[in-house]
């Protein structure tokens, strides 16, 4: 007994001391590891998705060429309000790639250093470039807002006490490899948009929004496009995504809430 509650306090001062505020969302947050050691684990993780996957060419495809327009719109238009805030130094180490695989899962993410997955599942869905703007900007925010970081933490502390990622990879790799996986949302077994946490999902709501505004983007097609993923949802039939994903309808009204705010102050006409 005694010790288990030393554990404990063991565990809060280690909370404590790893929480460190993020830089769009200015919440505070656990972070275990370091940005450096994800991204170097997203590279490896990223390269080894795609030897795997049917990767569609964007030279040849019209939609991977979409996806890849789309992806460096919203990420120009990222580093610009970045830097405009004096923010650039998040960015470091950032090398964005969007890649677009035949899969029939309705999903997408974005890994650490901006490593971009989109699955074609996803376009019947989206169906035009403005709504799958705005799922791209929705996985970038959470990459940016550092959701997966919190998610590996989180998961790190559960199953492995306070290891360092580095001991953690070498004691027991696969655990600590499907940590990474299950917190970028990749494989997801469900097939579908893996979501986060509730405070998580209306942060990249929010700032998934205006990344798309800012991009030039008409984000009112992310209400017809959330209508259309709960549709798709329900028809999907599995009661275990239902129960995973309870919150569409709170997730259009708050977006509804925001909406012209964003417009008026990100909105920003493409002009290429
Ligand atoms: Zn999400």
């Amino acid at each position: 007994m005694k010790s288990n509650s030393m554990i404990i306090v063991f565990l809060l001062v280690i909370i404590q001391l790893s929480c460190k505020t993020n830089a769009i969302t200015g919440r505070n947050q656990l972070k275990l590891v370091s940005d450096t050691e994800l991204q170097n684990m997203a590279v490896t993780e990223y390269r080894q998705f795609l030897s795997k996957e049917k990767v569609l060419n964007s030279n040849t495809d019209k939609n991977a060429m979409i996806v890849k327009n789309i992806g460096i719109r919203i990420s120009t238009a990222i580093i610009k309000y970045y830097n405009e805030r004096n923010l650039s130094a998040e960015l470091i180490g950032y090398k964005w790639e969007y890649n677009l695989v035949d899969s029939k899962q309705v999903n997408a993410w974005c890994m650490p250093g901006g490593k971009i997955v989109v699955y074609t599942g996803l376009l019947p869905i989206t169906k035009n470039e403005d709504a799958l703007a705005v799922v791209i900007g929705h996985e970038i925010a959470h990459a940016l807002a550092k959701h997966g970081n919190e998610r590996m933490s989180q998961s790190m502390l559960q199953q492995f006490g306070n290891l360092a990622l580095s001991v953690a990879v070498n004691n027991k790799p696969k655990e600590t490899r499907d940590a990474f996986l299950n917190a970028y949302g990749v494989g997801s077994s469900l097939g579908f948009i893996l979501p986060h946490s509730r405070q998580q999902e209306l942060e990249a709501d929010k700032f998934g929004l205006r990344f798309a505004a800012l991009a030039g983007y008409n984000i009112r097609e992310a209400i017809p496009l959330w209508n259309r993923m709960k549709t798709a949802s329900g028809n999907n039939g599995s009661t275990e995504f239902l129960n995973t994903h309870p919150a569409e309808d709170r997730r259009i009204t708050e977006l509804n809430k925001i909406m012209d705010e964003t417009i008026r102050n990100y909105f920003r006409p493409n002009m290429n």
